[in-house]
């Protein structure tokens, strides 16, 4: 028999993963006064029962970055914590769409915005954002996030069970703040930091919380990072921000996909994948990458992505699959390997 609700486990004291049918992991971090949650997910639950079945203190919700995994709920909530400029992860719905991305996180970014559209805005009042970007994404069903991701892992015996009953977006008219690198949340006995590491997406955030020595990273280094937005350059002295902040205020790394597809190993991310990720831009600069192309998961009739393989496999070497960045070095830049 599959599991129909979502699995949550309690990573540190008053800490805790929920997995979403192995689509996307939401936090929720509870504080003597306030709780944050991270995320809201893609669709497949009352998120907001499942906070409130875990803490009734006041709580925020912050968004690490603005894919369909990790809003897809927002709107059961009043309010939600974003970087701005994750708006320009959203095109005008009226762009040509060969300027549209086919696969979100990934192609070709010309045609966003930097600044929020008043499109977007309206799809916020409507209660419609999470919709919108489902379509960036290529998804053709709301079943159709859960569908790709269950499939990764096909050749292992079946978890999950999502139904279209189970669909849960929210109709609240949510209101975004606007958060940048430093913004802290005060939950009393714990303060979260809030830290920017673009290249996922433009702008990517993370969250830190030194009391359990946590880094909540939603997927901004995830082996299989993408790097759409910024030179290989700039992508290598973010990550080397968060390796070098390794040890001091955290040592655990839970992502927003720690328990992917069918899997349901809730370990913390190595370091040694951020590591790796570095030096995989590395290896591009010297112009010695290998560099394959393959089919997203998620949009596999879309256009193939060029992915630089890095790392044996091992603990030790993890193996990850960083996206080819669009330049080496930002224009005008000393072509110095940082
Ligand atoms: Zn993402």
């Amino acid at each position: 028999m599959a599991i129909r609700e979502p699995l949550i486990h309690e990573i540190a004291p008053k800490t805790w993963m929920i997995n979403e049918f192995g689509s996307n992991n939401m936090y929720v971090i509870e504080g003597s006064e306030r709780a944050l949650v991270v995320d809201a997910g893609t669709a497949y639950c009352d998120f907001r029962k499942i906070i409130e079945s875990l803490t009734d203190k006041p709580y925020d919700v912050a968004i690490t970055h603005a894919h369909p995994d990790h809003i897809g709920m927002m709107h059961q909530f009043e309010r939600v914590y974003v970087n701005k400029l994750e708006l320009g992860s959203i095109p005008d719905p009226d762009a040509p769409t060969d300027k549209m991305a086919s696969g979100f996180g990934s192609q070709d970014i010309t045609g966003y915005p930097t600044e929020p559209c008043k499109k977007y805005s309206e799809l916020v009042r409507d209660g419609q954002a999470s919709e919108a970007f489902q379509n960036l994404a290529g998804y053709t069903s709301d079943m159709h996030g859960f569908e790709m991701v269950d499939r990764f892992f096909a050749d292992e015996p079946p978890v999950w069970e999502c139904t279209p009953d189970m669909i849960n977006r929210g109709t609240l008219d949510t209101e975004l703040v606007f958060i940048d690198e430093g913004y802290e949340f005060d939950l009393g006995d714990r303060k979260v930091k809030t830290m920017f590491l673009p290249g996922h997406t433009r702008g990517h955030l993370l969250f830190i919380d030194p009391k359990n020595r946590i880094a909540f990273t939603g997927d901004c280094v995830n082996g299989n990072n993408g790097s759409s937005f910024h030179a290989a350059s700039t992508h290598i002295r973010y990550l080397e921000k968060f390796i070098a902040e390794y040890g001091k205020s955290y040592d655990r790394i839970f992502n927003g996909h720690i328990t992917y597809s069918r899997r349901l190993n809730f370990r913390s991310e190595s370091i040694n994948v951020v590591k790796n990720l570095a030096n995989a831009y590395r290896a591009l600069m010297r112009g010695e990458a290998e560099i394959i192309e393959q089919a997203f998961h998620l949009n596999p009739n879309g256009p193939k992505r060029r992915l630089v393989v890095y790392g044996s496999g091992t603990d030790e070497d993890p193996r990850v699959t960083p996206q080819v960045p669009p330049m080496l070095w930002e224009d005008g830049e000393e072509h110095l390997i940082p």
